[in-house]
């Protein structure tokens, strides 16, 4: 399926993935002018423990238990004063709550050990801590101000291949897709952009390509 679409933006005439891609960013970023994280955070550590936090669960669940967490636990050393059990319950609520407890744990020792308690801003460096995958670290770098890559979630891999900017499966291999048409310099808004338009307007099950600004330049549109 995501293969036809990238062939069809062809046999349309809608141009290639390079001369949609300006388009594309411009047309979403007036729609969407407020897409940002949804996280809330004040300091590169809350950012790191919510992104952490988000594995599997939503952002808004999130939202709901990091105000008391980050009120109790204000540097790395905080995460390791306290009996792992105590931890888990604190952030229970956001579920795999175990291997969450250990993964930050585990990451504040890292931070503690070889970053003068500080996150990093590489991801080479981001992803030596432990729980924190490739996507995480590209959040985080992202939100530093310093992307290296390009989130992929579900709504980005959706809107990727509805778009006809990649025919992948893979987010390795869309990332990938990405990077080469995206410029540069929209490598930290662009997924936040797919992700607010997703769920705004290109639904997984009924996209509203009628009201869509991007209509004219997907190959996927039904309008
Ligand atoms: S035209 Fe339709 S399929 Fe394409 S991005 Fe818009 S809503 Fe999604």
């Amino acid at each position: 399926m995501a293969r036809s679409y990238v062939a069809e933006a062809r046999r349309r005439g809608l141009g290639t993935r390079r001369e949609r891609i300006r388009p594309i960013v411009e047309r979403l970023a007036e729609e969407h002018a407020d897409a940002e994280i949804a996280l809330r955070f004040r300091t590169d550590l809350e950012l790191l423990v919510s992104v952490m936090l988000s594995a599997q669960t939503t952002d808004a669940n999130v939202n709901r238990v990091t105000p008391a967490l980050f009120a109790k636990y204000r540097r790395p050393e905080d995460y390791l004063a306290v009996p792992q059990e105590e931890l888990e319950r604190d952030i229970y609520a956001t579920g795999f709550f175990r291997q969450k407890a250990r993964s930050i744990r585990g990451s504040m020792r890292v931070l503690l050990e070889e970053f003068d308690g500080k996150v990093p801003r590489r991801l080479d460096e981001l992803t030596r801590l432990p729980g924190v995958a490739r996507k995480t670290a590209n959040v985080v770098a992202a939100e530093l101000g310093d992307a290296q890559g390009i989130v992929v979630d579900t709504h980005v891999r959706r809107l990727s291949q509805r778009l006809g900017l990649s025919r992948h499966e893979d987010p390795v291999k869309i990332e990938r897709d990405l990077q080469r048409v995206v410029p540069r310099p929209d490598w930290a808004r662009f997924p936040h952009l797919l992700i607010w338009h997703g769920r705004r307007v290109c639904d997984a099950r009924r996209p509203r390509c009628e009201e869509c600004v991007l209509a004219g330049l997907c190959p996927s549109s039904r309008a």
